[in-house]
């Protein structure tokens, strides 16, 4: 017998093998599969829930975290999934596994950040548990949240012909994270965009409240790999067009000197901003959108994702997105 090993099977491939074994509930709207669980809470109102798992050496670094932001950023990243539904963020739980080296006041730190983070999205802190650790820092996040029901934007809703849109701007993060580790200095609205990334909780509840959008998750693993995500709970394909990406002015400036960094933006991944599908082709001028959204490209009847460069030709993209295994 050949034993399967889970670099083969891939992050995603057991997430699928979860989802087939986990049974369901007659509240549960939602299982395993989208950004967010959903649970029916009564005639009115959805429960939305969503966990995130933060590792030291896998997430972060402490080398260049400071633990006040990393505890900004746990928050950010984790009610990103409630902004990715369109809900509203509630309550938030926090596990801490501490290892020896950490001290009181580096906890205390991280507590302020997380604290400070979460007050300015309305979310409470209501519970967690505490452990040592032999390893690493290890911190796992839980946020709750809510929606009206039947308002959630899921991964599954995309149509034929439909515009894909994103919000703000992409690749930063990676950019900043390469150069860091590069040994570089990033310029610090790159370096801001990877440490104090910010949940687009506003647009979410806007897209989601005008019904603007069929589709939407938030950008984790990167565009080409989340897009994926759209189109296979859609079953169908996308075009994209390379020129159409919104970049920062200081990643197009570190992209006129390496022009193959454009990958970043394409499968970098840690964005957090909103990739969504509309029928509407005149969003990227809405009112009201903040921050603004920029249409990259349409969905297709057929299935595959194809990026087009300004000259038509088809552009490949040398960058895997995001998978833990692989
Ligand atoms: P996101 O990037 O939006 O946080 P993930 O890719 O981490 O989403 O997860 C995709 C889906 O799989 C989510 O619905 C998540 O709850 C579910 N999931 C991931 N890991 C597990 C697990 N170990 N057990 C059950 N569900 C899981
Ligand atoms: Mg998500």
């Amino acid at each position: 017998m050949t034993i399967e090993k889970l670099s083969d099977l891939g992050e995603f491939g057991l997430i699928r093998r979860l989802q087939q074994q986990a049974g369901g509930r007659e509240d549960l709207v939602r299982g395993i599969g989208d950004d967010c669980a959903i649970q029916r809470q009564d005639s009115a109102r959805e429960l939305l829930t969503s966990t995130d798992l933060l590792i030291e050496g896998v997430h972060f670094d402490r080398r260049w975290t400071g633990m006040e932001p990393l505890g900004r950023k746990c928050v950010a990243v984790n009610i990103s999934d409630i902004a990715a539904m369109g809900g509203v963020p509630k309550t938030l739980f926090l596990g801490v596994a501490c290892p020896p080296t950490i001290s009181v006041a580096e906890l205390e730190q991280f507590t302020r950040g997380f604290l400070a983070e979460a007050q300015k999205y309305g979310a409470v802190l209501a519970g967690g548990d505490t452990c040592a650790s032999p390893g690493p820092l290890m911190i796992s996040v839980t946020v709750q949240g809510d929606i009206a029901c039947g308002k959630a934007l899921c991964r599954d809703g995309a149509g034929a012909g439909e515009a894909i849109y994103v919000s703000g701007t992409l690749g930063d993060s990676a950019l900043a994270l390469t150069l860091l580790q590069a040994g570089k200095g990033p310029d610090p609205q790159l370096l801001s965009r990877h440490l104090t990334p910010a949940a687009r909780v506003d647009l979410g509840r806007q897209l989601s409240d005008r019904q603007l959008a069929t589709a939407m998750l938030d950008i984790s693993d990167g565009l080409l790999s989340d897009l994926g995500h759209i189109l296979a709970a859609s079953g169908l394909g996308a075009e994209l067009e390379l020129a159409a990406l919104p970049l920062s002015g200081p990643f197009s400036k570190v992209l006129r000197e390496d022009p193959t960094l454009i990958d970043l933006a394409l499968a970098g991944g840690e964005d957090y901003e909103l990739l969504f599908t509309s029928p509407r082709q005149d969003l990227a001028r809405a009112a009201g959108l903040v921050p603004a959204v920029t249409r990259i490209g349409n969905i297709v009847p057929r299935e595959g994702l194809q990026i087009r460069c300004r000259d038509n030709s088809l552009y490949h993209c040398s960058r895997k997105g995001f998978d833990h295994f692989s």
